[in-house]
Formats: C-alpha cells, sequence, structure tokens
C-alpha cells in the first residue's frame, strides 16, 4: 500500500481487519505508520498471532503451533523484524534432515541422495534423467502429483516426494495445483544431482530458509506480541465475526455487535468467509470457494527433564511407520522457550490429518510411533528416556479450534509430557511446504553465531 493512496484524515474509508495473525496485524501496522486510524482489527481469539502465535505450558515450557521459522526477500520486513525484536533475536543456520531407509540424509532430499541405498540411488538417478530429458515446461504440468513427476522423475517421487507431501498436507499431490510449490521446493539440475553422487557431495546450502531468525523470549509468536501495542487502539479482541451483511457493509460478530465498514480487508479462511457472505454473492464465487480444501494437524509439544542431546533443528519423516511428517527440536532454536535448557529441552511433532488421512485426537498423544521413533529406528534414542516434565491440559479457543464447519472442535489434552495443540489448516493449494531452518545456537544475545553442522548418522541416539 503506497502512503500516497491513503486519506489519512479521521474522516477517511473506515476499514476493517478481520483477524490479528501477522497479516491483519501487518496491515493495521502499517496503517498506523502512515499516520491512518479509522480502522479496526477483528480478532476472534483473545490474543494477536494466528497461526504463528506460541502457546505456554503451565510449568513454563513454550511451543510453536507447529515449527515456524523466520525468513525474508523484503528489507521493509527486515526493518521493521530489527524494529520490534533490537537483538533479542538468534540467527541460526538451518540443521535439518530427512530420516528414512533407517538413516539421516541431509535436508534438501534430492539433492543428497548419495546417503540412500545404492539401488535406490539409481532408481532416483535413472528417474531423474528420464524426466529431464526434455527441457522443464511447468505448464504442462496440471496437477502436483504430475509436476513432481516431471521434475524430479520416478524415484524421488516414489521414495520422498509422493509420500513426504501427503504426509504433510493429507491430500494425495494429484488433488492439489502446482502453483503454490515457487521457492519451497528445489528443483535442481540434473548435473547438481548427478555431481553430488559422482563426486560424494553433501549438497545442504540450497534454499531461502539456508539462514532463519528466531526470537530469544516467547517463541515465534513473541513478534507479533510486540507488534501489538502498534494497533492496541484499533485491536478488538474476542471479536469472532460471524458473517459479513455485503449490502449494508457491515461486519455481525458472534456476541450480537456490528462493525460498519467502507473497505474490508479479511484473513480469515477464504472458505469460511465466503460462506458467511450475506447478500448477492457470484455463483462462481461461492462454486469455487466451495472446491477448497484444507487439512487439520495436531502438534504435540513433548517437554523432556534432559539436556538436549542433539544439534538437529528439524527432521523429515516420509515414511509412513511414524505418525509426525516432521520433528522439531525447538529448544535448539532458543534456550528460553523452555525454563532450564541446561536440564531440559522441547521437541514438537507435527501430525497432518484429512478425510483422506484419518487420525485419532484421542490416541495421537499416546501413538506408538513416537516410543518407534525413538527405540526402533533410533536404537534406543534419549528422546524418552528422560523423565518427562510435565502434565498438563492445554486449550486453544474455540475460535481457532472450532472455527470450521466440519472440523470437529476440540479440547486439548496432554498427557505425560506431552501437550496438544490441535487446529485446522486451510493451506492446501494454498501455502507451501517446506518449513525449515539450521541449527541452535545455545548461546546469549549477541554472542558470536555457530554455523556447526552435525554429520552424525544417528545424534539423537544415546
Ligand atoms: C505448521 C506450520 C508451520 C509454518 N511454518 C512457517 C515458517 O516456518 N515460516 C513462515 O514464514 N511461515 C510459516 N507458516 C505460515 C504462517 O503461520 C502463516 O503464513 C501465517 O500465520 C499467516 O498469517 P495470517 O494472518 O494470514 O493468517 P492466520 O495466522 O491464520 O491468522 C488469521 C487470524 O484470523 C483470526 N480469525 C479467523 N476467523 C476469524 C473470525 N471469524 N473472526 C475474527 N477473527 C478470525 C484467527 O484467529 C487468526 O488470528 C507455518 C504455518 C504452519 C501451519
Amino acid at each position: 500500500m503506497m502512503a500516497s493512496s491513503i486519506d489519512t484524515t479521521a474522516d477517511g474509508p473506515r476499514i476493517v481487519i478481520i483477524g490479528a495473525g501477522p497479516t491483519g496485524l501487518a496491515a493495521g501496522y502499517r496503517l498506523r505508520e502512515l499516520g491512518y486510524t479509522n480502522f479496526v482489527v477483528l480478532e476472534a481469539r483473545h490474543k494477536v498471532g494466528g497461526l504463528a502465535s506460541s502457546e505456554t505450558s503451565p510449568n513454563g515450557f513454550i511451543y510453536d503451533i507447529g515449527g515456524h521459522v523466520l525468513f525474508s526477500h523484503y528489507p521493509y520486513f527486515d526493518r521493521l523484524f530489527d524494529r520490534l525484536m533490537g537483538d533479542e533475536y538468534q540467527e541460526l543456520l538451518r540443521e535439518s534432515w530427512v530420516w528414512m531407509f533407517d538413516r539421516f540424509l541431509p535436508y534438501p532430499f534430492q539433492n543428497n541422495i548419495k546417503f540412500l541405498p545404492k539401488d535406490v540411488v539409481l532408481e532416483c538417478l535413472l528417474g531423474l534423467i528420464e524426466a529431464q530429458k526434455e527441457p522443464l515446461d511447468k505448464s504442462r504440468f496440471e496437477n502436483f502429483e504430475e509436476l513432481i513427476l516431471g521434475v524430479f522423475g520416478r524415484g524421488i517421487a516414489k521414495h520422498f516426494m509422493m509420500p513426504y507431501n501427503f504426509k504433510v498436507w493429507a491430500h494425495p499431490p494429484r488433488l492439489m495445483n502446482k502453483e503454490w510449490i515457487g521457492e519451497r521446493v528445489a528443483t535442481p539440475p540434473i548435473e547438481r544431482v548427478l555431481g553430488n553422487v559422482i563426486l560424494d557431495r553433501e549438497d545442504v546450502s540450497w534454499g531461502p530458509n539456508a539462514t532463519f531468525k528466531y526470537p530469544r523470549y516467547g517463541g515465534t509468536g513473541e513478534l507479533f506480541c510486540r507488534m501489538r501495542p502498534y494497533v492496541e487502539d484499533q485491536l478488538r479482541l474476542c471479536s469472532a465475526v460471524a458473517s459479513v451483511d455485503l449490502k449494508h457493509k457491515r461486519v455481525c460478530l458472534r456476541d450480537g455487535r456490528t462493525e460498519p465498514y467502507d473497505v474490508l480487508l479479511s484473513t480469515m479462511p477464504l472458505d469460511i468467509l465466503v460462506t458467511s457472505l450475506v447478500g448477492e454473492v457470484p455463483d462462481c464465487v461461492r462454486t469455487q470457494a466451495a472446491r477448497l480444501r484444507h487439512s487439520g494437524s495436531y502438534i504435540v509439544g513433548v517437554g523432556i527433564e534432559q539436556e538436549c542431546p542433539s544439534a538437529k533443528c528439524w527432521m523429515y519423516f516420509p515414511e509412513d511407520n511414524c505418525p509426525f511428517y516432521r520433528l522439531t527440536y525447538l529448544s535448539n532454536y532458543s534456550p528460553d522457550v523452555v525454563p532450564d535448557a541446561t536440564s531440559q529441552y522441547s521437541i514438537l511433532a507435527e501430525i497432518s490429518h484429512s478425510v483422506h488421512k484419518p487420525v485419532s485426537r484421542a490416541t495421537v498423544v499416546d501413538d506408538p510411533g513416537f516410543d518407534q521413533y525413538s527405540n526402533d529406528q533410533r536404537g534406543g534414542s534419549r528422546l524418552h528416556r528422560g523423565r518427562v516434565s510435565h502434565r498438563a491440559r492445554l486449550h486453544l479457543p474455540d475460535a481457532v479450534a472450532g472455527a470450521r464447519r466440519g472440523t470437529e472442535r476440540r479440547t486439548a489434552v496432554a498427557r505425560g509430557a506431552r501437550h496438544l495443540f490441535a487446529r485446522p489448516l486451510r493451506r492446501v493449494a494454498v501455502r507451501g511446504g517446506e518449513h525449515g531452518s539450521l541449527r541452535r545456537a545455545g548461546r546469549g544475545v549477541g554472542e558470536p553465531h555457530t554455523a556447526r553442522r552435525s554429520r552424525e548418522r544417528v545424534d539423537v541416539a544415546g
């Protein structure tokens, strides 16, 4: 939004922003920066940050709602980050790995197939050569599955791209469009992949998130908490929008209040927004909105009474022998997300679900896959050897947990050391996939950043 397009008088058009997640907050922040005050931000929850907020367990462990890392290509965002965070952040190098065939290989998978069994390497290479015989023309692909096969070939598709993407998005890739893939998936040229195999080269530098930032205190959500004061006068928490009256240009809240608008900026899920519209809505809009799909995720936070046994940031699990598609050593991002990092650490596990991939909320926390991770695959990981830290019951507010029609209203329950966060995600075909990054600082603010890579094959094992 350009400054010149804004009427900075109090009589300017009244703007209503739905949602105080990163997008809604940032819009409010920018309006205030431009000197504009005739707007409100309506947020269903009691706090800001949306999907990028953080939750604190009763005994002081901070968990993000899924592993989040910050990286940007925008100087404006970088300046804003600096302004809000000062030097209270960690700058980390990505230390991410893929667990398959009973071993870790460095992320991204497609650049590091040399770590696989030889017959699988051959299968992947032959598939890639076949796929890249013709110049890459993404316009010939109809959907994500076709793109995977056309870009990576049958071997990489079979062993990683298809199972992993199904596990993340809880939808078969053929039901997803290909546009969102953008910069988020490495599409390495055949020369590079072959070179890595033949020259025995480890290739870990790819990607927009090879380095990333993380708030020192308060988890990912801290960044957005620090934006809040800039929009405090306009912020209306616990203000869930029930419907939008197009004819009278007003937003109706669940508690009966209404807010008139001249300009509406919505960050609530698009499919729900469209079903909330009262008035004349073109058929094509309703039809297209009804075609949007979403998946949900269970986020299980584990607090462990032991010093962290690993230097990793996060690990991908494409195989179907464990429930999670990603584990994050969250306390490696900042030691301050646990009460005492010298004797405690924390892990986030992400488990997606949908009609295509049902997961029982009642049993997800106790899924034997967690133990399999620690016992079978790691030869006895210390993941569960540490004494469990706490028992807690955490609730996600209804606004998040029950917002979606057809998505079960959930009460978050934690058993043992695990906290369960459950909320719907509407991200299929809209948002893309790899969230990742490198490694723990374990250092004080302002201390030099070390970029060590851990090369051990199974460093989670004791
Ligand atoms: C598991 C996971 C990992 C991620 N990792 C990364 C990462 O590493 N790096 C990164 O940059 N991004 C990451 N993201 C993406 C990031 O979380 C989102 O891009 C970001 O939160 C989007 O912000 P938003 O404000 O558009 O939407 P949201 O965060 O969804 O915020 C929408 C807000 O609207 C509110 N709302 C909804 N309905 C209503 C209603 N009816 N009335 C009023 N308010 C309403 C919600 O409560 C919420 O606060 C990740 C996302 C997930 C799920």
